[in-house]
């Protein structure tokens, strides 16, 4: 079932969903399944599995490193197919513009099509590790509104290269990625929420929102899309702390501002167990003042672990 229907079926309820990261190639798919069981008490309508980007590594070949280009966490559609038929929940494919071309695209969306996946996330991707900025592959989607136009175009009958007349459309639901603190490379808050509207535009019929730690950036953001026309359901993500670490590494890769309050709480700790403490007690706080303002779903960044997430999610759900 789409997005958009999970929350008008709930009624003005706020429903639970996470997102998990494939793990890494090599590994078993029962140690996902052992993160992801103790959260499907709280019922999530959907789980988000999120694409890596490509990236190089060196091997030794006679003395000579040799360098190739590889995914380190792949089967994204695998794990959403494996998700929707073991716990009957719909699974949501992050899709990529970085390191696809267009045609990879379509053959992906055809695979999600016949998997019977309603849903797709539409994003950009960053920059792969070794560059400074993103750049675009070549025959690839530059940002995420043209690929929000070609899963669009597919939905009616649209291909690449031809016009296919069928009864068998896709009709995926299109969720994209919205940032209450601006996207780094935007030049302004304004300007980013002027490309939030042009992907919502394209087709779009939700956001999700990038972590944030203070909800008065959500509530400020989500004034502004409105103010300007969008109309979509604005699903805020949460991310709890739970190394000290994060205080340094979150703001450096996400441009965004950790409150005072959870800075001090944070710097006070002996060990990251007690970290993980005070982080789920700042997202169970965000978490039901959040609820309170009536936001259609709260959506968590697990990382791959669910012990805090689960922490939360029994303390507001
Ligand atoms: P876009 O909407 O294309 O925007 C990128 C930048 O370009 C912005 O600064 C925007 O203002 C600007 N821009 C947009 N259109 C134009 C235009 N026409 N002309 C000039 N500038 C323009 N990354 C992954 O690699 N894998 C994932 O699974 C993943 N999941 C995510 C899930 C969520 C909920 C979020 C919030 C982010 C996720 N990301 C993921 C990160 C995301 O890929 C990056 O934040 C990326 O840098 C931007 O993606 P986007 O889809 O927002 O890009």
């Amino acid at each position: 079932m789409k997005v958009t229907e999970h929350i008008k079926q709930a009624n003005g309820k706020t429903l639970f969903s996470f997102e998990i990261i494939p793990p890494q190639k090599g590994q078993n798919i029962q140690e996902l399944y052992s993160n992801i069981d103790p959260l499907m008490e709280f019922k999530p309508p959907f789980i988000d599995v999120t694409t890596s980007r490509e990236e190089y590594v060196y091997i030794e070949k006679k003395g000579l490193l040799d360098r190739k280009i590889t995914r380190m966490r792949p089967g994204t559609v695998g794990i959403c197919a494996s998700l929707k038929y073991k716990y009957d929940v719909d699974a949501i494919p992050h899709v990529l513009c970085g390191g696809f071309t267009k045609e990879e695209t379509e053959y992906l969306l055809v695979d999600c099509h016949y998997l019977g996946l309603d849903n797709v996330m539409a994003l950009r991707g960053d920059a792969m590790k070794h560059e400074k900025y993103f750049s675009a592959t070549t025959e690839g989607n530059k940002y995420a509104s043209e690929l929000v136009t070609q899963i669009k175009n597919l939905n009616k009958g649209k291909y690449l290269n031809e016009i296919i007349e069928t009864p068998h459309y896709s009709d995926f639901c299109i969720g994209v990625a919205g940032y209450p603190e601006k996207h780094l490379e935007a030049p302004s808050m304004d300007a980013d929420l002027r490309r939030l509207k042009e992907k919502v535009d394209a087709g779009a019929d939700y956001v999700v929102t990038q972590m944030f730690f203070d909800n008065k950036k959500y509530f400020d953001f989500v004034e502004k899309a409105r103010s300007i026309g969008i109309t979509v359901p604005i699903i805020p993500g949460i991310k709890p702390i739970s190394i000290k670490r994060h205080l340094h590494i979150l703001p450096q890769i996400f441009r965004l501002d950790v409150p005072e309050a959870l800075i001090s709480e944070v710097e006070k700790c002996s060990d990251n167990k007690d970290v993980r403490q005070v982080g789920v007690e700042w997202a169970i706080e965000q978490s039901k003042e959040l609820i309170a303002s009536g936001v259609p779903v709260v959506h968590f960044y697990s990382m791959g672990k669910s012990e805090n997430i689960k922490s939360i999610a029994s303390a507001v759900f």
